[in-house]
């Protein structure tokens, strides 16, 4: 995928917020851009006024759905009211996406600790086959929570 996009003068990251700016159902994103690289890669998307062909568009939607069960669209209303336990479920994927998608394991740490000790606990003991099974991006909560939980403490 990310040749494709190449060719035609942007990176596959470019080409992410282009979609995102060319659905007119999405008014704003939230991008972090840590460094000066990363910003002028965001004016360049932004400058470039070439339209992502349909072709681009079904290859982001399938690379999408091939990538879904690694991001949480944040339904916590789903998710966390099918754990017989009170689980952040929700915030945990953040954390767990900070340490191991961003690589920044100092944020996530830092989050991670505030949870009272009780609601840790529950992580291991919790039963999650509910949630799993409802989950939209068919997230492996438990397996994933649980990892977070050992690389975090
Ligand atoms: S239901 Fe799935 S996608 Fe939605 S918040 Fe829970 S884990 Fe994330």
């Amino acid at each position: 995928m990310t040749e494709n996009f190449l060719k035609k003068g942007y990176a596959a990251e470019q080409a992410k917020l282009k979609v995102v700016w060319e659905n007119p159902n999405i008014a704003s994103i939230c991008s972090a851009m840590p460094n000066m690289t990363i910003l002028q890669a965001n004016i360049d998307a932004a400058l470039n006024k070439k339209s992502l062909s349909e072709g681009d568009k079904q290859r982001l939607e399938k690379y999408a759905q091939i990538t879904a069960p690694g991001y949480c669209a944040g339904c916590a209303n789903i998710c966390e009211s099918a754990v017989n336990l009170n689980i952040p479920i929700c915030d945990l994927l953040r954390y767990s996406m900070y340490h191991h998608s961003y690589g920044h394991r100092d944020m996530a740490l830092g989050f991670f600790n505030t949870l009272p000790t009780d609601v840790k606990e529950y992580i291991f003991n919790a039963d999650y086959t509910i949630a799993e099974k409802y989950c939209p991006q068919k997230i492996q909560i438990g397996k994933v929570l649980k990892r977070t939980y050992e690389d975090l403490t």
